[in-house]
């Protein structure tokens, strides 16, 4: 991997290059980082195109440490340079839960492990929810676990959003099923296991089941049609 020069400061070594924004290991304070750049959109107008850039990152960065407040294991945020548009974070060693489970998919379940992994998973997002938040991107590619322990890190708060709605929160949770059932169905029912932790935790996990089941249905009758 090359290390990458973008605007004015060199920020590291490029591992992911997406629509919205670039991610890069560095360092910061003699620690591995992770610095993540949003870019300008070249289509948008240059005053709109900062407004929105400055208002994503920051709503990022908000969402990110109202999630460490309620609990959530996150990296730590370690700074935002709204100048060049990067959050930095703290580096997690680690492989992403996909990976994880895409090993026991070929190698076999350990199936404490899994259990303990969908508890955290659950118990997590009934923290997030709770609280208020969504994070909109719920993928197994969005959560680490921390190596030499099976602790689960969420990351990528880049599209959640603040919202007390059964609906929002129903929605961030079926992402999240798809997401098991189309990539991990060698792993048995990850979701289930999932879903009995965040009943467990969530306050408000009835509204919430009431309204996955809707979306659930609606998800249906969208593959039915075509
Ligand atoms: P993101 O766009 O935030 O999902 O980040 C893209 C990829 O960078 C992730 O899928 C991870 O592989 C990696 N990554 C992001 N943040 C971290 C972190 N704090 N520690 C380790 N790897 C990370």
């Amino acid at each position: 991997m090359d290390t990458c020069q973008s605007g004015t400061a060199d920020l590291g070594v490029l591992i992911k290059q997406g629509a919205e924004a670039r991610v890069f290991l560095s360092s910061f304070v003699g620690r591995k980082c992770i610095i993540k750049e949003r870019f300008s959109k070249k289509y948008r107008h240059p005053i709109l195109d900062s407004k929105l850039t400055l208002k994503r990152l920051n709503a990022e960065a908000r969402c990110m440490t109202k999630a460490r407040r309620l609990g959530v294991v996150t990296p730590v945020l370690y700074g935002v340079d709204s100048v060049h548009h990067t959050l930095t974070f703290e580096f997690i060693e680690g492989r992403s839960v996909k990976d994880v489970l895409l090993e026991f998919g070929s190698n076999g379940v350990i199936e404490e492990r899994l259990y303990d992994i969908a508890t955290q998973i659950g118990t997590a997002i009934a923290k997030l929810h709770d609280g208020g938040l969504v994070h909109g991107d719920l993928t197994t590619s969005n959560m680490i676990v921390k190596e030499g322990t099976n602790q689960v890190v969420l990351i990528d708060f880049g599209l959640s959003f603040t919202s007390t709605l059964p609906e929002d929160k129903a929605v961030d949770l079926y992402v999240l099923e798809r997401a098991l059932l189309s990539m991990h169905s060698s792993c048995g029912d990850v979701m289930e296991k999932i879903l009995a932790a965040y009943r467990k935790a969530s306050k408000q996990w009835s509204a919430t089941m009431n309204k996955l089941a809707q979306v659930r249905q609606r998800g249906r009758k969208r593959t039915m049609v075509g």
